[in-house]
């Protein structure tokens, strides 16, 4: 959307996706776009705001039965009453691009012009039918992969992040016209303001602009999504694991290990998030603690591309997921492997939990990773625990265990939960959320002009000075919703003081 277009002229596009279809729609939007649909099929009775009328497209400019190549199903909605604020009219033919680029390409002989991307959306926005977020929320909408996004949209979309944004932009307006007021119309008896009453009004200011910032490590991921890499020697069941979390079978399980070379990715929703499990090829390599020197010379060449790849995943994702095999010991490559990801969000997986006995005894923190500070134990029986000595901070505290049986299901409801927990770090959904890096840069700029304001009342600097880092601030809410005009703040200057009696 490039905001220059004159809305002067009227517009034209096929508004359905590519390809075949039921139903394939031509929108037109402008002053012409009733006049030109009427030229463009053979309307069955006149055009009437938010009536769906029935018309012939004709072949040619002829009106005989014979020349009708489809039926079609005309809507027109009178400005302002239409998405756009304009007149706009919905021509529903059948899903043929034959018939659909027929319709357009006699639209745009007939005076419109081709619609750019998001052009209507444009059109919406500039009538002020839609705000800034609001129309974000329309791309976002089409762009949703899961319901959860969908929502989120459709909840910006109805204005839930203006509506949060709104009352403090207003008491931020409230302030400056408070400033303003003090310095423009001081002859008029308008009290210079307090410097504490400065300071509180800020101080109120900041609070829903910090939470609203906050929302945005929800937000982001609910809008972006997450990659979850699963990591870990071959056989000790990630492409299992990753199957059950995707719960139907994607990847190839085998019995041999390193099967699985390449990475395999899949798109699930978890709790609505928009989460790719990336299962990476085993990470055993030339150096492997068990390889013999004879293997290691063997390494395939396809296995070691995988091995690359799983590199390559395991260095891009947000977050990881070590899948270890309660049955054997830890080796020096998944000690490698843990100490890598210390300080990342990981969570580990001890698989196999179904081949372990009830108290079975398990191997302490020094076998396990040959360090003292490594945990203690990694008990498949146990629910979930956290690594590492609460004490020692090294970077595994962020690391959790959860026992876990690809085989019978144990652990993965467990599992799903932190990997969920993990992805949001806590963070609970809340209508309103920032979802774009746009929103957030908006945010943190409105509170750090805040912040300068807040210090320059402290330092007892002049309100123009601190008018300056208030506009700013006001500036930085605007991008999000839309603009303040001077006149709205002399306005409330003029209606709140009573100047000029
Ligand atoms: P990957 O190489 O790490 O991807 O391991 P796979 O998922 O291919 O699993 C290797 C073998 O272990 C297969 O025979 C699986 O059936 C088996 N396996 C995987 N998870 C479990 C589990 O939790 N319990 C048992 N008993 N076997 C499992």
């Amino acid at each position: 959307m490039t905001g220059t277009k004159p809305t002067t002229d009227t517009i034209a596009a096929i508004s359905t996706p590519p390809g075949r279809g039921g139903i394939g729609i031509v929108r037109l939007s402008g002053p012409e776009a009733a006049s030109i649909a009427a030229q463009l099929v053979r309307l069955r009775q006149p055009l009437e705001h938010a009536r769906a009328r029935l018309a012939d497209v004709l072949d040619e400019n002829s009106s005989s039965d014979a020349a009708r190549i489809d039926e079609a199903v005309v809507t027109f909605f009178g400005a302002p009453h239409s998405y756009t604020a304009e007149d706009l009219v919905e021509i529903a033919a059948h899903g043929s691009p034959v018939v659909l680029e027929l319709l357009l390409g006699r639209a745009l002989a007939l005076g419109a012009r081709l619609a750019e991307p998001g052009e209507f959306t444009q059109r919406a926005f500039l009538a002020g039918k839609l705000d800034l977020t609001q129309a974000e929320a329309v791309r976002d909408l089409i762009a949703a992969q899961t319901l959860t996004q969908a929502r989120q949209a459709a909840s910006q979309m109805g204005g839930a992040l203006s509506r949060r944004v709104a009352p403090v932009k207003q008491e931020l307006v409230e302030l400056i016209a408070l400033l303003e007021a003090g310095i423009d119309f001081a002859e008029d008896d308008v009290e210079v303001t307090p410097q504490a009453e400065i300071a509180s009004r800020i101080g109120e200011l900041t609070p829903p602009l910090t939470a609203l910032e906050a929302s945005f490590a929800r937000g982001r991921i609910v809008h972006d999504g997450l990659t979850l890499a699963i990591v870990g020697r071959p056989n000790v069941g990630k492409s299992s694991l990753f199957n059950r979390l995707v719960e139907r079978d994607r990847a190839i399980v085998t019995a041999t290990p390193g099967t699985t070379r390449d990475t395999v990715s899949e798109r699930i929703s978890l709790d609505g998030i928009p989460l790719e499990l990336v299962d990476t090829a085993g990470l055993r390599s030339g150096q492997s603690d068990e390889a013999g020197e004879g293997q290691r010379e063997h390494v395939q060449e396809a296995e070691q591309l995988g091995i690359r790849r799983s590199r390559e995943a395991l260095a891009d994702a947000a977050l990881v997921l070590i899948v270890l095999d309660a049955t054997e010991p830890l080796n020096g490559e998944e000690r490698r492997l843990l100490t890598a990801v210390a300080g990342r969000p990981a969570l580990v997986a001890v698989n196999k939990s179904d081949l372990v006995e009830p108290g079975h005894p398990l191997p302490d923190s020094t076998t396990l990773l040959g360090a003292p500070s490594i945990p203690r134990s990694v008990h498949p029986n146990a629910q979930s625990s956290c690594v590492g000595d609460p004490g020692v901070r090294n970077g595994w505290e962020s690391i959790h265990l959860i026992a876990t049986s690809a085989l019978t299901g144990e652990g993965i409801p467990a599992l799903r939960e932190r990997i969920l927990a993990l992805a949001t770090g806590g963070a609970a959904a809340e209508p309103g959320m920032l979802t774009s890096l746009r929103h957030q840069q908006a945010i943190a700029a409105a509170l750090s002009a805040l912040a300068d304001a807040a210090r320059a009342n402290a330092a007892s600097i002049p309100h123009e000075m601190i008018l300056m880092d208030l506009y700013r601030a006001l500036w930085a809410l605007d991008s999000l919703t839309g603009q303040t005009t001077p006149d709205d703040i002399l306005n409330l200057i003029f209606s709140t003081f009573c100047i000029g009696k």
